[in-house]
């Protein structure tokens, strides 16, 4: 068995290089989920149209105070390496919920719904503005670098956000590069309320990038984390990929690029979902890659949107899955 699934990862590596085309020639750009240096290893330069999610709380979590400016910078710097020349996109402090920091605890009936994300760094400017300038820094005069708001439920917090921004842009293009770039700004689609926003949400930010794991458990009203009630949180619930199809449909109306950085992007099940609803900006954790990637290249979009209509009809999601798996095993 061990041997079997040796051979199934080789045969999905040989053609990693290859482009993510479906049969009748959709493309679909993959991008990798990072948090560590180590993990970002040669699927970037070989198989990785860039790093999706740079998920920059953990290693501030790996840390036993704050990191500094510099010691921010220097680490980003190194991400943007690691993606030589793709884009980065960079996600500001997510800490909260489930994402503790040893060195500021914080205690709370509620964790997810409490004080997470962008809420505390835009009580906490001073650590906000540190990791901003850090980030610019890092990338210089380079267009690589993307920058991603965590759990934003509000039209205000974005606005607040980039006036940070702008502010911090200010300050290192003057102290230290001339040349600096602006880098695009985004915000994570994860509290379903913005579902609604979009088109206010499309008039300040460049993308967005959906949470699905999170919307999950804000739409489904459901512990990411809870085994108790583990049965019920369900990426395939047929009203969570009505909300995903709809996003992606009014983000296609506002001209609003949006890619999937939850896990579903990195499932074959998800994915097949997700490439027939028109999402073609996928980001996945590195083990996913080389497998999503020969998928795609096996597959019609014109088959999966006809699939996708079915799936959209199921009564739950445990038929969805099945639905998905018997077309996956035919394919075989
Ligand atoms: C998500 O919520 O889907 C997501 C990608 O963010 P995280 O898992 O880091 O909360
Ligand atoms: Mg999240």
């Amino acid at each position: 068995h061990i041997a079997a699934e040796k051979a199934l990862q080789d045969r999905y590596a040989q053609e990693l290089a290859l482009p993510a085309i479906t049969l009748d020639h959709t493309r679909v750009h993959l991008y990798l989920n990072a948090g560590l240096l180590s993990s970002l290893a040669s699927e970037i330069a070989e198989g990785a149209d860039g790093i999706g999610l740079y998920r920059t709380e953990i290693p501030f979590m790996l840390q036993s105070r704050f990191p500094s400016e510099m010691e921010q910078t220097e680490v980003y710097r190194q991400v943007l390496e690691a993606a030589v020349d793709k884009p980065v996109v960079m996600r500001t402090l997510d800490v909260g919920g489930d994402k503790p920091l040893s060195y500021f605890p914080i205690i709370e009936d509620n964790p997810f719904l409490g004080w997470r994300g962008i809420r505390l760094t835009l009580d906490h400017p001073e650590l906000f503005l540190v990791q901003l300038r850090a980030m610019l820094n890092a990338a210089g005069s380079s267009e690589q670098l993307h920058i991603l708001l965590p759990m934003v439920c509000c039209l205000d917090e974005i606005d607040q956000a980039i006036g940070y921004l702008d502010q911090a842009y200010l300050e290192v293009k003057q102290d230290i590069h001339p040349a600096l770039v602006k880098p695009k700004i985004g915000i994570m689609l994860e509290v379903p309320a913005l579902l609604f926003q979009l088109e206010e949400v499309a008039k300040r930010v460049d993308f967005i990038s959906v949470g699905s794991n999170d919307l999950t458990q804000y739409l489904l009203a459901v512990d990411r984390n809870n085994p108790r009630v583990s049965s019920l949180y369900d990426c395939y619930h047929p009203g969570i990929l009505r909300a995903l199809k709809r996003a992606r449909q009014e983000c296609d109306h506002y001209q609003l690029p949006v890619s999937v950085c939850g896990e579903l992007a990195g499932e074959p099940i998800g994915v097949i979902l997700l490439v027939a609803m028109g999402f073609n900006q996928l980001s996945m954790n590195q083990g996913s890659l080389a497998k999503i990637n020969y998928l795609i290249r096996r597959v019609s979009y014109k088959d999966l949107s006809e699939l996708l209509v079915q799936a959209l009809s199921q009564s739950n999601g445990v038929e969805v899955r099945l639905l998905v798996t018997e077309f996956l095993t035919r394919r075989q």
